[in-house]
């Protein structure tokens, strides 16, 4: 089993680059965001653990984070590799994978700190399908209507607030971003000019993992 890693700051657009590159590699996207947002909902012990950190825009503890994890690669569909959108975020989480599976590309979405909070606050997704959009950056073709699934439902995250988001760039700073040297050690760390259009960035992402 190997797996791809998508690295990089809050808003940098690693969803909205997962679900492109799921389509071409077949490697299914694995986010924590996502697995623990859908835990907190479902109010599951890892939930009820998990959402004051979320709520804070502070990271949540590591061994909760691995134990998620452990569970996921047990899928069937693991098999061939997965696609991580969100994880690892810590050096302690990075050595766990390690240990679970052979990573061969992070992929670093590269976005300066001026612009994530109006990427983070603009962005919207739909009810039925997950698709990602943006105020202004990413509209639906009609508006009110999701371009992937034709539903009309949508929905805002209640931590894309300001405060919350310059809470989770401090914490990507701090935690998250000594990740880069780690993997940049080892040969697979490859840098992605994320400040573009959406399917420029897509392009260069594919020719780093062929
Ligand atoms: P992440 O998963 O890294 O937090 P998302 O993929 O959810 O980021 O993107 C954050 C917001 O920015 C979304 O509203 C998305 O539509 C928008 N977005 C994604 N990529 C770009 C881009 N290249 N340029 C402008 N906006 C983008
Ligand atoms: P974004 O990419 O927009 O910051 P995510 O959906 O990836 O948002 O994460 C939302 C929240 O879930 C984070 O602020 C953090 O509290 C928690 N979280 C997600 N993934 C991890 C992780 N790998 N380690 C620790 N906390 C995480
Ligand atoms: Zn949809």
């Amino acid at each position: 089993m190997t797996s791809i890693v998508l690295f990089g700051p809050p808003g940098a657009g690693k969803g909205t680059q997962a679900a492109r590159i799921t389509e071409s590699t077949g490697l299914p996207q694995v986010s924590t965001g996502d697995m623990l947002r859908a835990a907190v909902k479902n109010g599951t012990e890892t939930g009820i653990a998990a959402k004051e950190y979320m709520d804070a825009g502070k990271l949540v503890p590591d061994s909760i984070i691995i134990e998620l994890i452990r569970d996921r690669v047990q899928q069937p569909d693991a098999k061939n590799g997965l696609m991580f959108d969100g994880f690892p975020r810590t050096i302690p989480q990075a050595e766990a994978l390690s240990t679970i599976t052979e990573v061969t590309h992070v992929i670093a979405i590269e976005v300066p700190d001026g612009k994530i909070v109006e990427r983070i606050c603009g962005r919207f997704s739909c009810v039925s399908c997950g698709a990602v959009f943006h105020d202004i950056f990413n509209k639906t073709t009609v508006e009110g209507v999701c371009d992937q699934c034709g539903s009309t439902e949508f929905k805002r995250r209640a931590d894309d607030n300001e405060t919350t988001v310059l809470q989770r760039l401090g914490a990507y700073h701090e935690q998250t971003s000594p990740l880069a040297n780690w993997y940049d050690e080892q040969g697979i760390f490859h840098r992605i000019d994320g400040d573009r259009d959406i399917d420029k960035i897509t392009i260069d992402i594919l020719q780093a993992l062929s």
